[in-house]
């Protein structure tokens, strides 16, 4: 699942980035609204909910909104805002946005909105995601295989590993490349290192063969990585 969080404020930024994360959500966080608008134009399917602090650089919150909804975009948006006078509350509403939290607000109570609003939207996550034996569960993020009588167990994963399953189980048999691998997993994270991509497939991998899925994910020499539904 992955947010398009906007928040000019550097600690409450990284504040929220960090809680997203540890819920297993898959972060871009700008601080311009302006910018927030070509990440939305450039592909807003890729969101599974927007976050957007009222005011902002360049393109506020509230535009963002009006903008989203002009466009016909069910993309759900929680506001992050500091006024709370009524007339602000519907202000906000009238433009499209699906809740709002008032600042300062609790993390725990960030997260059950964000849940309400992707429970509430059309566009939400499927709970589960499923390639033959896999399942991928998004309520306990874990991976389960489904062979009757054989293998009860449910695999553990990591935000990261989880992330990347998730990404091949939603596009069996393609090869995907490094760099949409990183595009997807790791942008606008500012500490990445192109190596981590290498490494973050051998955990998964191993993991996965501990349970028999020994070639689930291909390496395609020169063009990326495949995930073989035959194989799962
Ligand atoms: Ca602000």
């Amino acid at each position: 699942m992955r947010v398009l969080l906007v928040e000019d404020e550097p600690d409450l930024g990284r504040a929220l980035e960090r809680t997203l994360k540890r819920e297993k959500y898959v972060v871009d966080w700008v601080m311009d609204g302006t910018q927030a608008w070509q990440f939305l134009e450039n592909d807003w399917t890729q969101y599974t909910v927007a976050i957007f602090d009222w005011l902002l650089p360049g393109t506020s919150g509230l535009e963002l909104c009006r903008r989203l909804r002009a466009a016909q975009n069910p993309l759900p948006v929680l506001m992050l805002t500091a006024k709370d006078r009524m007339e602000d509350r519907v202000m906000g509403l009238d433009a499209g946005a699906d809740d709002y939290l008032i600042k300062p607000f609790g993390m725990a109570e960030l997260l059950a909105r964000l849940r309400a609003l992707q429970r509430r939207s059309p566009h939400m996550q499927p709970p589960q995601l499923q390639v033959g034996s896999l399942i991928l569960d998004y309520s306990t993020s874990t991976v389960s295989i489904s062979i009757p009588g054989k293998y009860p167990e449910s695999i553990l994963l990591t935000a990261k590993e989880f992330q990347l399953l998730e990404y091949f189980m939603q596009h069996p048999n393609q090869i995907l490349s490094r760099d949409q691998i990183i595009s997807r997993i790791w942008q606008a994270e500012a500490d990445f290192n192109s190596n981590v991509v290498a490494a973050q497939m051998r955990l998964l991998r191993r993991k996965l063969a501990e349970y028999g899925y020994n070639n689930l994910i291909e390496t395609v020499y020169g063009m990326g990585y495949r995930l073989n539904p035959h194989e799962a």
